[in-house]
């Protein structure tokens, strides 16, 4: 197989093949940020494939539900050391497809073994409570069971990682899986849904249809929203899908794990070390070309430290280099489309309006790639906290404000609608205590000394506010993916009836 710094068709379908993905001649393109250009098509599924596949993986769970978890902890074992064997691989396409240079390439299918670990270990501690109860004889406890199919609905910007993380739960606690990844993204899900039936083939007694995969944009997505069958919908990816998803499953009182937009601050204190917030910010901010929901993507900088920060942060974005993510001196890569780029030149220009000064934000590389939208990061001065600031842009533009009380930083912190991912830089150790309060940020990751984003597997991740609520991945997340039952069991030969209640003939 040929590398190349910008992949061709030819490339990827050596890539594909390796997984045994061969692609139809027809049907929706599936393209590379890279270059603009087509890599292949894929089969869209209509809403009559949508409902027969989902009445497969329901008939996959009815036995799957009966196989003891510590065997279902083997199919994901199985599954683990086939991401091994492919890693380089699999993270080559995630590059290739999502625009992230190699190494987070590489490290999303990391984060796709180090969850099938957790997972595995986790299969065999799915425990429930035994409590006291006020009748004797009576022992009282709670069981776990598996929930059922799970829809699993994934934003381009995670195109395998976060799929996985719901995918290997759900396997552990018994559930089986639908999956509709990103329009942008089909073939990374292709090769995942693959190497799974590959795993699914080594494995005795694992039920053909466990995993399915749907593809398509949102209406087939909204297939799969509404049906009954699913008793959870995860879905990932912008504040207005969450908007339109959230009610559909309300309304037919199914759960909805939603991990929706972030617009994720930092806190530079004056005892910061600020070499170290230097680095962090850096990466924060222009890693993933600022398609992470946990970008950062708001500064507020301590007056007293601001004009030291200030230039060394300029000079560090100067220094960056854009170009193809599959060269190993690129930090930024691509954005993910024209109206990702266009997005962000609007927000550009209403920053500018709102008295913002503007530091790069141009586009890169257009004479050698047209078709494709390279932009160098957008450093923004702001006054104020404007209305711009309220929105996500996804894509590399941080804005930094001044502040001169830690109240009112983390009171403009706050002042948002997402509520993701938060961190301060600060070695007081009472402003660190002050920002991890009840008073303090209001996100559902809030970091000391690191940035934002880049979080590990073991922690339960997710947001509040617009970001949705949501939690998966690492802690107690897999209580989302099992129903909980209450046992009371009276081995006496009485019937006190709880309260005291008497119903005595
Ligand atoms: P998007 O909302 O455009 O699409 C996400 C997924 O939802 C896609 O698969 C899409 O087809 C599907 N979808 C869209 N509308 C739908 C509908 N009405 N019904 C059913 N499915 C629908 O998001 P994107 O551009 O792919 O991803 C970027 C966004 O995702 C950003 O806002 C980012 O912050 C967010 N994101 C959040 C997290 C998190 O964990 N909080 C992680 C990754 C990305």
């Amino acid at each position: 197989m040929t590398e190349h710094a910008f992949p061709t068709a030819a490339e990827v379908g050596d890539l594909l093949k390796g997984f045994g993905v061969a692609l139809p001649p027809q049907g929706m393109a599936a393209r590379t940020p890279l270059t603009g250009q087509v890599l292949g098509h894929v089969d869209v599924d209509s809403p009559h494939d949508v409902t027969r596949k989902i009445g497969e993986a329901h008939a996959a769970f009815e036995h799957w539900r009966n196989i003891p978890a510590p065997q279902r902890g083997e199919l994901v074992r199985v599954y683990g050391d086939l991401l091994r064997q492919h890693k380089v691989a699999l993270g080559r396409l995630v590059s290739i497809e999502a625009g992230k240079i190699l190494s987070e390439g590489l490290g999303e299918v990391q984060e796709m073994i180090d969850i099938c670990d957790f997972a595995v270990g986790l299969s065999r501690q799915l425990y429930g409570l035994t409590i006291a109860t006020e009748r004797p004889g009576h022992r009282m406890m709670e069981t776990w069971h598996p929930l059922g199919v799970v829809g699993i609905i994934s934003a381009f910007n995670f195109p395998v990682a976060v799929w996985c993380w719901n995918a290997a739960l759900a396997l552990v606690c018994g559930d089986a899986l639908v999956w509709k990844p990103s329009e942008k993204t089909p073939l990374s899900a292709l090769v995942c849904q693959s190497l799974l039936q590959r795993a699914m083939a080594k494995v005795a007694g694992v039920p053909a249809g466990l995993s399915q995969l749907i593809i398509g944009g949102a209406e087939v997505g909204e297939v799969l929203v509404n049906d009954p069958r699913v008793p959870l919908i995860s879905a990932t990816g912008s504040t207005r899908m969450g908007r339109s998803v959230g009610p559909k499953v309300a309304a037919r009182f199914g759960r909805s794990l939603l991990e929706l937009g972030g617009n994720n601050g930092m806190i530079v204190t004056p005892s910061a070390d600020l070499d170290l917030a230097v680095r962090a910010i850096l990466f924060a901010a222009v890693g993933t070309a600022g398609q992470r929901c946990t970008t950062l993507r708001r500064l507020f900088v301590h007056t007293g430290i601001y004009d030291a920060l200030m230039p060394q942060l300029s000079k560090a974005y100067a220094q960056v280099r854009v170009g193809s993510p599959l060269l190993p001196d690129t930090l930024i890569g691509p954005l993910i489309d024209k109206a990702a780029y266009t997005a962000m030149q609007t927000a550009l220009e209403q920053a500018k309006a709102a008295g913002g000064k503007v530091q790069g934000g141009a586009r890169q590389l257009v004479a050698q790639q047209p078709e494709a939208y390279y932009v160098q990061p957008a450093l923004v001065e702001m006054p104020a906290q404007s209305e711009v600031m309220q929105h996500e842009t996804f894509a590399p533009i941080l804005y930094v404000l001044k502040y001169t009380d830690l109240a009112e930083a983390i009171k403009l912190h706050n002042a948002v609608p997402q509520g993701l991912a938060s961190s301060i830089f600060t070695t007081d150790l009472r402003e660190a205590e002050i920002f991890l309060s009840a008073a303090g940020s209001d996100c559902g990751i809030a970091n000391v000394n690191i940035g934002p984003s880049g979080a590990e597997i073991g922690g339960a991740f997710g947001g509040e506010k617009e970001t949705g609520g949501g939690r998966e991945s690492g802690s107690d997340s897999w209580r989302n993916y099992m129903r909980r039952a209450t046992n009371t069991i009276n081995y006496s030969r009485a019937l006190p009836l709880a309260q005291g209640v008497r119903f005595d003939l």
